[in-house]
């Protein structure tokens, strides 16, 4: 699998560039704008993470001069900044997925393998869809077999991690440090109650049920499970 980095910094580009390479991927790393477009252009590649602070031709430029071209190229974009506006505008244009930084790099890896799986592009991007259920990244809306179903922001950040992970056990540490940046600590039942009061909401009344607890180990969500 081959990969593009886009990234201007220095520090993180190359350690984008060890880490991806480690994790087995051929990785072409550009450190500007113009550089990054001709590669995307010229080059075939399984995906692209782009920075969209670049000196030239910013990452956003990039990728709707991508789409424009036709290509289906996965992309991740990097923002540095939680703005509400890049992630939009970057979802808008076509991207697959986003990080804020600063991000762990395991988490950059579970992206990349996630969209990867998923294989082609799905068209209509910034939707994460698992059998029946159909998360709106753009506008944070949820629907089940086209019944809107309203969340809380954390219920839906717990949601977004479960969907992202599609059928891995996800232990009550990583939910807590993903969705709520705590540690976890074994006294409080905080996660077993999100994750109650989540699944109240999301599979009650259908014969699928998407999230399983497996005891010992955590969560899951699957949509190919039989209950
Ligand atoms: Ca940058």
């Amino acid at each position: 699998m081959k990969l593009l980095v886009v990234e201007d910094e220095p520090k993180t580009g190359e350690y984008l560039r060890r880490g991806l390479t480690e994790a087995g991927f051929v990785v072409d790393l550009a450190r500007d704008g113009q550089d990054g477009l001709h590669l995307g252009m010229t080059e075939h590649y399984d995906l692209a993470v782009l920075d969209v602070m670049l000196p030239g031709l910013d990452g956003l430029s990039i990728l709707k001069a991508l789409r424009e071209s036709g290509s289906g190229l996965p992309v991740l974009f990097l923002t540095a900044r939680d703005l509400v506006e890049d992630r939009v505008r970057g979802l808008e244009l076509g991207a697959d997925d986003y990080l804020v930084k600063p991000f762990a790099f395991a988490e950059l890896l579970a992206r990349i393998r996630t969209l990867l799986r998923r294989g082609a592009r799905q068209p209509a991007s910034g939707r994460l869809r698992v059998a029946d259920l159909e998360l709106d990244l753009l506008r944070h809306r949820v629907s089940r077999a086209g019944q809107r179903i309203d969340l809380t922001p954390k219920e839906f950040a717990l949601l977004e991690l479960f969907v992202r992970r599609v059928g891995e056990v996800l232990p009550r540490a990583l939910i807590a440090s993903q969705v709520w940046d705590m540690n976890f600590d074994s006294d409080t039942n905080v996660i077993d109650v999100a994750v109650r009061r989540l699944r109240a909401k999301i599979d009650d009344g259908f014969d699928l049920k998407l999230i399983r607890t497996v005891r010992g180990m955590g969560y899951v969500l699957d949509g190919s499970a039989a209950g």
